[in-house]
C-alpha cells in the first residue's frame, strides 16, 4: 500500500489520541473524529494500572515499548507514572491460582521481566497488606500507575502541536472502497486511510461497512474509596479483584460480567453487591476501612484468543480495539506500532497476531477477563 498522505481516526480515547499523534508525527495529515469529547470512552473510566508483567513474548514486547514511552511522558503537562509495584497473589487453598502463578513468574522472567515470587511472610516483610491468607504471591518491580485523564489531555495538547485537526462532536459511520468516513451518511472530506479506535463501538462501525471483526463488549466496575493506604497494587487471583493506590485512598475493581454487553445500552452504575463487596475486600487487603468516594461501570473489548485486533481489515481501513481491559497501557506502543505500520516504516510492526483478518468476525467465543493468571489454553499469561 502506498503511504497515506491523509488518514482519518475514528474515536480520541488513549488509543486513537496516541495514534493520531504518531501519525502526525510521522508526517500524515491527519484528522481525529470524536462523538462525545476526548476521553469520554472507556479511557476516562479506566484504573490506569500499566505493568510489564506478561508471559507471552508478543505481549512483553508491547509491554515494554508502552512502559518506557510512558516513563519518558512522565513530568510533561499534567502527566505523571507512579511507580508502584504490581503484587499478583493465590490464597491459601486455591492451588490452580498458586500453580499458574509459579508457571507465569518462570516464563514472565525467561523473557527477562523483574518479577519473582514471594512467600506470605516475605510479602508481609515488604508490604503493609495483609498476607496471612496468601498461599504464593508475584511481584513485578516494572510497573505503576497513571491518570487516564492526564494521559488524555497530554495528547490533546501534543497531537494540537503536530497539527492533527479535531472534529470534536461529530459522531461518524466508516465506509470502505475507498476508504473514508461519513457524517450524517454525506461522506466528509477524501482520506487515504481510515484508522477505527472507537473502543468497544470498533465492530459496530465495520459491520456497517461490511468487515466484521471479533470483537464482545464485556462490562467491568471500579471504584474509589477514601482510606489511607500507601501499599502495592495488589490482582487477587483467587477473588479476581484488584486495587491501587489513589490520591484519595484506594481505587479498586472487578465485577466481571463474563457476558457480552450492548455497547450502546448498558448500566454505567455499580451494582451494590460490586461496592459491598469490594469495600470488604479492601479492608481485608489494605487493613483499611474506605468509604465510597464514587464507583461506575465501564466496557472492555474481549477477542476470541485475547489477542488484540491490531492492523487492516480491508484496503485502508484499520482498526485498533480489543485490549481485554489492557488498552490504557499498552496505548504508547499501539500508538507506535500502528503509525508505523501505515507510514510504512520497516523496523515497527504491528505483531502479526494482532492481525484483524485472522477471524472471519462471526465466531461465537466466550468472553475471558485479561487480568488473570491462568489461561484456558494452560499458556500462564496477562
Ligand atoms: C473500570 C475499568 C477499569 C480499567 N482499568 C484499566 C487499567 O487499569 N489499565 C488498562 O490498561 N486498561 C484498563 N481498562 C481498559 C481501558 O479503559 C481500555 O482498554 C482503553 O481505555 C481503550 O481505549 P480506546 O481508545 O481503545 O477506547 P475508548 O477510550 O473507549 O475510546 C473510543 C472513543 O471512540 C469514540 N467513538 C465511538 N464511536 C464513535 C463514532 N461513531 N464516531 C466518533 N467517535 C466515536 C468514543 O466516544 C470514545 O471516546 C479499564 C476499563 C474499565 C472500564
Amino acid at each position: 500500500m502506498d503511504v497515506p498522505e491523509r488518514v482519518a481516526v475514528v474515536g480520541a480515547g488513549a488509543v486513537g489520541l496516541t495514534v493520531a499523534h504518531d501519525l502526525a508525527t510521522g508526517g500524515a495529515r491527519v484528522t481525529l473524529f470524536e462523538r462525545d469529547t476526548p476521553g469520554s470512552g472507556m479511557t476516562g473510566r479506566a484504573a490506569g494500572i500499566c505493568y510489564d508483567a506478561y508471559a507471552e513474548d508478543i505481549d512483553v514486547s508491547v509491554a515494554d515499548r508502552a512502559m518506557t514511552r510512558i516513563r519518558s511522558l512522565s513530568g510533561t503537562g499534567g502527566f505523571t507514572f507512579h511507580e508502584t509495584p504490581y503484587v499478583f497473589l493465590a490464597r491459601d487453598g486455591d492451588d490452580a491460582a498458586a500453580t499458574a502463578l509459579t508457571e507465569a513468574v518462570e516464563r514472565m522472567r525467561v523473557h527477562g521481566r523483574d518479577v519473582s515470587t514471594a512467600t506470605a511472610d516475605e510479602l508481609g516483610e515488604r508490604f503493609p497488606i495483609r498476607t496471612d491468607d496468601v498461599a504464593l504471591a508475584g511481584v513485578a518491580e516494572n510497573a505503576g500507575w497513571a491518570d487516564p485523564a492526564a494521559y488524555v489531555d497530554l495528547f490533546v495538547e501534543k497531537c494540537e502541536q503536530t497539527g492533527v485537526e479535531f472534529r470534536v462532536g461529530d459522531a461518524v459511520s466508516v465506509r470502505a472502497d475507498p476508504p473514508g468516513v461519513a457524517l450524517d451518511d454525506e461522506r466528509t472530506d477524501a482520506f487515504d486511510a481510515v484508522v477505527v479506535a472507537a473502543g468497544v463501538h470498533s465492530r459496530s462501525l465495520l459491520v456497517d461497512a461490511g468487515y466484521p471483526i471479533a470483537l464482545k463488549p464485556y462490562r467491568v466496575q471500579a471504584l474509589v474509596g477514601t482510606c489511607d493506604y500507601r501499599g502495592p497494587t495488589v490482582y487477587d487471583a483467587t477473588a479476581e479483584s484488584y486495587l491501587r493506590p489513589h490520591p484519595a485512598g484506594v481505587l479498586a475493581g472487578d465485577g466481571v460480567e463474563p457476558v457480552e454487553a450492548d455497547p450502546d445500552e448498558w448500566d454505567e452504575t455499580a451494582d451494590d453487591w460490586f461496592v459491598r463487596d469490594t469495600l470488604d475486600a479492601v479492608q481485608q487487603r489494605a487493613e483499611t476501612a474506605p468509604t465510597v468516594e464514587r464507583a461506575w461501570a465501564g466496557l472492555c473489548g474481549a477477542t476470541p484468543d485475547r489477542n488484540p485486533l491490531v492492523g487492516e481489515v480491508t484496503d485502508g481501513v484499520y482498526v485498533a480495539s480489543g485490549w481485554h481491559g489492557h488498552g490504557f497501557m499498552w496505548a504508547p506502543a499501539i500508538g507506535e506500532l500502528l503509525a508505523g505500520e501505515l507510514l510504512g516504516k520497516t523496523d515497527v510492526a504491528v505483531p502479526d497476531p494482532f492481525d484483524p483478518r485472522r477471524f472471519d468476525g462471526d465466531e461465537s467465543f466466550a468472553v475471558v477477563e485479561g487480568m488473570t493468571v491462568a489461561d484456558d489454553d494452560a499458556e500462564t499469561t496477562r
